[in-house]
């Protein structure tokens, strides 16, 4: 095991003290680069659970109490520590996520940013006075902590989805419970400490890393306690759990999956579209709820366009992300990369042409090829399903409206990437699009500045930017008289 893995505590972190589960249990933690287990963690029990909304609970009301600068000044120092300590954290990262190391760094330095933003964000105040329009009374309108937060997360960016999380809730005056996702608990764990050396009091972050998602994120959801959920995963589960919110009435954020389409119009600029496509599939490996999913590309331009992503795509270096010359690690797991090389396996049995990829190399670990798909049918299943590995389906368009109704057939609506060299056209097809989030001539569009989140069945509300904040507030109206 490395130095920086066995440093890690791997207990549960509750009210300030590492405790193992109520009734020991354990899982492992693998390495999707080499099948081998890393770390072993503590599983949390329902009986966890409720002992760390205790923990929340206890310690929310001194935290709400504490200053807008003093909470932006533990995000501030725990901005620093992940900074100062970045190549420590993306160690963690690549064994537990098997993303490159360049993938990890990258996270970080946007993860980060959640807690540099949201210290600034702390101490902007927001809320008003106004007149009433028949002139009885004032408009107070005040906004305060929504309250104990449970916060669940993926492993697809174990950091990021995290801090996303954490920065604003902490800065709005909230305490909470990070329930991370079982195959990257590490770095939550490890983030459990830096905040904990950067000033949050015991209390304010818990995490409960748990084999036992339903149990304990269910507990939690029916104790009275807790007021919010914020959940980032797949539509299925967010689904059950706005089901099981609906009992007290929570307030809810929800980061679901997506199914973005990146339309490539006639008079783009083939080349800057191509190295967008590399940047919205390629990111995380495909492993990303904004990862390009649907090429949908002008048929005057679609064969120019699949054989350069084909050329760039081939030429990417596949291996570990501790080796940090490779460009793409392995997928999550054995299930993930049989599902992925079955979607390939059943799309070229329909018709479609492999330009590159299209195989598991031999060897340990979860690796998949690049893989671009040509002359993919409208109809085939592929196109439908999230596909979260490094595969590349091109399918073709004659009309803009084509392409717009193609690009809006289907259920979710996270993100979508738009390429033209005319910005009216390239902002008139954007607005058509029924996403949260689209890229205009650009690949690249994660930002903490910016709102994110989707339409449609890709969830409710927004991450980062002042509506992020917002989630963890309620406001309240005071009519008076003075
Ligand atoms: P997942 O839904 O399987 O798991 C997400 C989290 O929910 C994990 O912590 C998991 O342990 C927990 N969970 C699973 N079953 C549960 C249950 N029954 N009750 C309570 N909690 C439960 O998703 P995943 O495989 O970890 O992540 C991939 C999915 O996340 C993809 O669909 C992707 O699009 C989505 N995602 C969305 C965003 C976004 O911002 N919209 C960001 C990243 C990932």
């Amino acid at each position: 095991m490395s130095d920086v893995i066995a440093k890690i505590p791997t207990d549960l972190s509750i009210g300030g003290r590492w405790q193992p589960a109520s009734d020991g249990a354990r899982f492992d933690v693998a390495d999707p680069a080499t099948g081998e287990v890393i770390a072993s963690v503590a599983s949390g029990s329902a009986e966890d659970a409720t002992a760390a909304v205790a923990a929340a609970d206890g310690a929310a009301a001194a935290w709400r109490e504490t200053s807008p600068r003093e909470r932006a000044d533990v995000l501030r120092r725990a901005y620093q520590a992940m900074t100062d300590r970045q190549e420590e954290l993306a160690e963690v990262i690549v064994r537990e996520s098997g993303k490159s190391w360049n993938d990890a760094v990258g996270e970080l330095k946007y993860a980060a940013e959640f807690y540099r933003w949201y210290g600034e964000e702390a101490v902007r105040a927001i809320g008003g006075i106004s007149h009433a329009p028949a002139g009885d009374k004032r408009i107070l309108s005040l906004h305060r902590p929504v309250g104990v937060s449970v916060l669940v997360t993926p492993w697809n960016f174990p950091a990021a989805m995290a801090t996303r999380k954490i920065a604003p809730a902490l800065a709005a005056g909230c305490t909470v419970v990070l329930k991370p996702a079982s195959d990257t608990p590490l770095t939550a764990l490890l983030l459990a400490e830096m905040l904990t050396e950067a000033g949050a009091p015991d209390g304010v972050v818990n995490v409960l890393p748990s084999r036992r998602s339903g149990a304990t994120v269910g507990t939690m959801l029916a104790d009275p306690r807790v007021r919010k959920v914020s959940f980032t995963g797949s539509t299925e589960v967010g689904r059950m759990l706005l089901e099981q919110a609906a009992q007290q009435i929570l307030n809810c954020s929800m980061e679901l999956g997506g199914n973005a389409p990146f339309v490539v119009l006639a008079d783009a600029d083939i080349d800057a579209a191509v190295e967008g496509a590399l940047v919205a599939k390629m990111r995380n490996g495909g492993e990303s709820c904004i990862a390009a999913n649907r090429f949908l590309v002008h048929d005057s331009v679609a064969q120019e366009f699949a054989d350069k992503l084909a050329q760039r795509m081939g030429a990417l270096k596949l291996g570990p992300g501790m080796d940090r010359g490779n460009d793409v690690g392995p997928v999550i797991n054995e299930g993930a990369r049989e599902e992925i090389a079955g979607m390939v396996r059943d799309s070229a049995a329909a018709g479609a042409k492999v330009l590159v990829g299209g195989n598991s190399p031999a060897g340990p670990g979860w690796f998949y090829e690049p893989t671009v798909l040509a002359r993919v049918d409208h109809d085939d299943p592929l196109l439908d399903h999230e596909i979260f590995g490094p595969v590349a389906p091109v399918t073709t368009f004659t009309t803009e409206d084509q392409a717009i109704e193609l690009a809006n057939d289907t259920e979710f609506g996270l993100a979508a990437y738009v390429y033209s060299g005319d910005l009216a056209r390239g902002l008139r097809t954007c607005e058509a699009i029924e996403a949260g989030i689209v890229g205009l001539n650009r690949g690249f569009v994660s930002d903490p500045a910016a709102p994110f989140g989707g339409m449609k069945q890709s969830g409710l509300g927004r991450e980062g930017a002042q509506d992020g904040m917002l989630e963890f507030l309620e406001t309240q109206y005071i009519a008076a008289d003075w």
